[in-house]
């Protein structure tokens, strides 16, 4: 994990070295994310001009954003872990573009099924109680140490805000109450895409799970953001603290791009 961060807003994009650089259009000013990973938040005005092909839209639901700037560059390699052996019957695979299809998939050489890999979905809370964010410190590799909101792989036969309340359950030992979508990120590079939803706390009550060391309540000029896991929790989380600054919640959707990590 870590490293450059670009995201874009559905303006002009830019570029600031070692900083993630998002616009908010209906803030109407540029704001220097945090390289996520491990590198504290630097500031600079030494901006130049994203091609286009770097384009990344990040946009919220209270504007309306042109279908052109949620288009984005093809990330044809997009992490996926190679299907050599057909998970139905254990005969080997071969890799070719079935009839009627135009990308290569894994193809069991014996019962014929055609396996499809897809995007994860990551599903979780953005919980707060008396205005301040739930964190969770993970106690797990990968960003051991390092803080994030509870948030983990969807199950297969659960929804998204069944899988969001079950994260929140095992991460922090919380009981919440989903109250609205908050953000979808995807992140094509990794294969993965977000769903976080805002919640509030049932009671004030959580404590570390298993998968994490610590757990706690942050003002929001407090979130330790030189010390967040995930690129998709820092941009959530930074897209929420300019919400309440502005006493108006959103729901954001937008594309982080990770190819370019230093
Ligand atoms: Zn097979």
């Amino acid at each position: 994990m870590g490293g450059l961060v670009l995201a874009r807003a559905c303006g002009v994009p830019f570029i600031s070295h070692s900083c993630l650089l998002l616009k908010v259009p209906e803030v109407g000013r540029f704001r220097l994310g945090v390289l996520v990973g491990f590198q504290p938040l630097r500031l600079s005005t030494n901006h130049c001009k994203l091609p286009a092909r770097l384009a990344l839209p990040l946009c919220s639901s209270a504007q309306s954003a042109s279908p052109a700037a949620h288009q984005t560059a093809p990330t044809s390699t997009a992490f996926a872990p190679k299907i050599s052996f057909c998970p139905a019957c254990g005969s080997p695979t071969e890799h070719r573009i079935p009839k009627g299809e135009e990308k290569p998939r894994a193809i069991c050489t014996s019962c014929g099924l055609v396996h499809y890999q897809n995007p994860k979905m990551v599903v979780g809370c953005l919980v707060t109680h008396k205005d301040k964010v739930l964190l969770c410190k993970r106690s797990i590799e990968p960003s051991y140490g390092l803080w994030t909101l509870p948030a983990g792989y969807m199950e297969l036969g659960e929804s998204a805000v069944e899988g969001a309340v079950r994260e929140t359950w095992e991460e922090a030992n919380a009981e919440v109450d989903v109250e609205a979508p908050f953000a979808q990120l995807d992140i094509p590079r990794i294969g993965q895409s977000y769903i976080l939803f805002r919640a509030k706390l049932k009671t004030p009550s959580f404590s570390p799970g298993v998968e994490s060391l610590e757990c706690a309540l942050f003002n929001i000029d407090e979130i330790p953001f030189d010390q967040i896991a995930f690129s998709s929790i820092s941009v959530a989380l930074r897209l929420y603290v300019e919400d309440y600054k502005r006493g108006k919640l959103k729901v954001h959707h937008g594309v982080i791009d990770k190819r370019y990590v230093l």
